[in-house]
């Protein structure tokens, strides 16, 4: 049988088994590269399981499988991820995902010191598949900067003690719950409340009757017409919201510059930004943009988007999905450039794998550890 036919290798088992003790993978790790090649990757999927049921204006989860790939070279790996939106927003699914990365061949590359080259040979392996190339992307440049034993913030030379304040989400539920939620999350000082139904004053109403902190809010696409948009969003101005997020659905752009045009609150784009070349037809509705690696593609797309909003004159915050430390180190490696953050996707499960950048008293801390600055929990336990 030939190596490509996705075999699964009992070294692997090991291997998958170490980074997740006592939670087996849902699908074994599988070696996917021909032994010719100097670069290896390996891919394996995981179940995230959430402390809450995820409930957003389009959909609800429990659990979230993700694709993790190790890209192994000269005894180094470098680890990423592939996350989903939830109810498959972005036409991707864990099959979809394991589909693209099984077409990869890096025979004709020495190294991912040629991370452009390989970044642009994925982009044409086939168009979409944005997770699974951020995947990719992640783990190249975790292994860059693991070979040279710096984190890739320094790399960068951006400053660690820049990183920004997250958001912490509490996704829909009864007001009673979103409540509870809000509670248990006394630590963080800036909560992002999911909204787009049709309680929204409701919940945030009862919201207020416990916190004062500032709220950030995402209708997800949740509100179908601009005059009900408008009707919200000057509601939510006299309540202490700081800005709001994809008010209406992607396909209203005209009506999302009339709104812009009527309210005092930024506007963020999140499912209307996509990569880079979707920024500039956005300038006109919305205030900011949201990048998410799992939507851009992965670090270098990302980058550019960042230099793109800041040459137009938009504001930058970077979300995540239901996500790993794995994907959310990567993009807390880039908040030092941010104005906002929402990186909480790992502090929403109970189940993750690794360790790495951190959150104190809502800051982002930023690991010292080389790449993307990451260590399998497993490892971390045994140093206690
Ligand atoms: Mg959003």
């Amino acid at each position: 049988m030939d190596r490509r036919d996705f075999l699964i290798q009992t070294g692997v088992l090991a291997g998958c088994l170490m980074l997740s003790p006592g939670l087996v993978p849902s699908v074994c790790a599988q070696e996917i590269s021909p032994s010719s090649s100097s670069i290896q990757l390996r891919v394996w999927q995981y179940d995230l399981e959430l402390r809450h049921t995820w409930t957003i204006a389009r959909g609800s989860r429990k659990t979230s499988t993700i694709t993790f790939v190790e890209i192994m070279c000269d005894g180094i790996s470098g680890i990423g991820e592939a996350a989903l939106s939830t109810a498959a927003r972005y036409g991707e699914t864990k099959d979809t995902v394991l589909e693209f990365l099984k077409k990869l061949d890096f025979r004709n590359f020495d190294s991912p010191f040629q991370l452009e080259d390989i970044l642009n040979y994925i982009a044409n392996v086939a168009p979409g598949n944005f997770a699974a190339k951020a995947a990719i992307d992640i783990a190249l440049h975790d292994w860059v900067g693991k070979k040279i034993k710096l984190p890739l913030y320094q790399l960068w030379g951006l400053n660690p003690a820049r990183t920004p304040i997250t958001t912490f989400s509490i996704a829909i539920d009864t007001p009673e719950v979103m409540v509870q939620k809000v509670l248990e999350a006394a630590e963080y000082p800036v909560l992002k409340i999911k909204v787009g139904k049709d309680n929204d004053e409701e919940i945030i109403r009862a919201i207020r009757q416990v916190t004062q902190k500032p709220l950030r809010v995402d209708a997800n696409e949740g509100w179908k017409t601009k005059e009900l948009a408008l009707e919200r969003i000057q509601w939510l101005e006299t309540q202490g919201v700081e800005l709001i997020e994809q008010p209406l659905p992607t396909t209203q752009l005209a009506d999302m510059i009339w709104l812009k045009e009527r309210v005092n609150m930024p506007i963020f784009a999140d499912e209307s930004v996509l990569g880079p070349t979707s920024i500039p037809l956005l300038k006109d509705a919305f205030d900011g943009i949201n990048i998410k690696l799992m939507k851009c593609g992965g670090l270098r797309e990302a980058m550019k988007m960042i230099q793109i909003a800041r040459a137009l004159g938009m504001k930058v915050m970077m979300g995540c999905m239901i996500e790993s430390s794995v994907a959310i180190s990567a993009a807390a490696q880039l908040s030092p450039l941010l104005d906002y953050a929402d990186l909480d996707g790992n502090l929403l499960i109970t189940n993750d794998p690794y360790i790495g950048a951190q959150v104190k008293q809502g800051k982002v801390i930023l690991s010292q550890d080389p790449g993307i600055g990451i260590k399998p929990r497993i490892a971390e336990d045994q140093q206690k």
